[in-house]
């Protein structure tokens, strides 16, 4: 066996002791005679491994009391769509648009209502974020959305908008459980596991419970309505059981490691080390304005596209896989997720400055 160094946007890197645990309970998980994936997830076996992984998520997150945590699937996508069925109860919206996600969620909420985009960074092709202070919210709009972290372009949006009371609506998929957070400034606060979690198929959504309608927009089919999913402890129907079971146990190392204030500063730590170089490289540099940069996503280019492509080609034969950057930004792109450790950051920068040697 040989694992790489795996820079992937996601589904990325999981913890190495998080795959070894779940290799060790493959074929049975506890006294239970069986693997999680033959369970019942109306057993107490798999109740008590969904109630644990939410009583740990209530843990690191330090979530209020009025939060519900909700374990869905269909991916961040459905979310798109579940965000304007739950929410848009007058039929308006306020979309701040700041890179790939943040767009498909704003096109795919036109379907339901009236969009507001109330602002944007796409004049240059969201290599920033704009200026939060001065953004106004609509006062006919149901709530106000953001995606925090803009895993395409690598963004973060430090500073929340301020939204005149109306719900915050924050897709936080690539920057889940990387940092501390206030979750009492959300409305909802929600992410697909795949980027900092757990494996694709799990999308967890954090909401306030005055959030939580009997009256959504009609014909919304009963499994898109967080009222089912809250009503019935997300087990409506049949979850993602080993899913979630590998979530929980994300959640588990996590707080051995000592929460997300620990995290954190590993994560800061990590992206230091690589933006650092980039700010002193000659051929190599960010995509990205520096106040705005992402700690999870951080694209780069050098400028030349064959270069770009050299450098990941050899990346790849040198065990520093899928770096190649995603086609709107073009150049190359490395996510340093929780799990990915520090050693493999320092060994892409040596090798990024093993390469500007040979092509100084
Ligand atoms: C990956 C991603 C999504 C989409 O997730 P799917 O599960 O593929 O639908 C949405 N938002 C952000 C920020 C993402 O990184």
């Amino acid at each position: 066996m040989s694992r790489v160094y795996n820079f992937s946007a996601g589904p990325a890197v999981l913890p190495e002791e998080v795959l070894r645990e779940a290799q060790s309970e493959i074929l049975e998980y506890g006294n239970s005679g069986m693997s999680v994936m033959e369970m019942s997830h109306r057993s107490k076996d798999f109740e008590d491994i969904l109630f644990t992984a939410e009583k740990d998520l209530r843990t690191l997150m330090n979530i209020p009391d009025n939060y519900r945590v909700l374990f869905l699937q269909g991916g961040g996508c459905t979310q798109f769509a579940m965000i304007p069925m739950n929410l848009m109860t007058h039929g308006n919206a306020d979309y701040i648009v700041t890179g790939q996600w943040s767009k498909k969620a704003m096109q795919e909420a036109r379907i339901f209502g009236n969009v507001n985009v109330i602002a944007s960074s796409e004049d240059r092709n969201f290599a920033y974020v704009p200026d939060m202070s001065t953004v106004k919210v609509t006062p006919e709009a149901d709530y106000v959305y953001i995606c925090q972290n803009e895993t395409v372009h690598g963004t973060t949006i430090r500073t929340l908008p301020e939204t005149d009371g109306k719900p915050l609506v924050a897709d936080v998929s690539s920057m889940f459980l990387s940092e501390p957070v206030d979750v009492s400034k959300y409305g909802v606060i929600w992410g697909g596991v795949q980027k900092n979690v757990g494996p694709a198929g799990v999308t967890i959504v954090i909401i306030r419970d005055d959030l939580i309608r009997d009256e959504v927009m009609p014909k919304t089919p009963t499994m898109l309505k967080y009222k089912t999913h809250s009503d019935n402890k997300s087990l409506y129907n049949t979850p993602p059981c080993w899913n979630i079971y590998i979530c929980g146990l994300v959640f588990k190392w996590l707080l051995k490691l000592g929460g997300t204030e620990a995290i954190y500063k590993r994560n800061q730590e990590k992206a230091g080390l690589l933006y650092d170089y980039l700010d002193g490289s000659k051929i190599f540099h960010g995509t990205v304005d520096k106040k705005d940069r992402s700690l999870m996503n951080v694209p780069f280019v050098t400028g030349n596209k064959e270069l770009d492509a050299e450098f990941v080609s050899e990346a790849e034969k040198a065990g520093l896989r899928n770096i190649k950057g995603h086609r709107s930004v073009g150049g190359m792109r490395a996510s340093l997720y929780n799990a990915m450790p520090v050693e493999g950051v320092k060994a892409l920068v040596a090798f990024m400055a093993e390469f500007e040697r040979r092509h100084a």
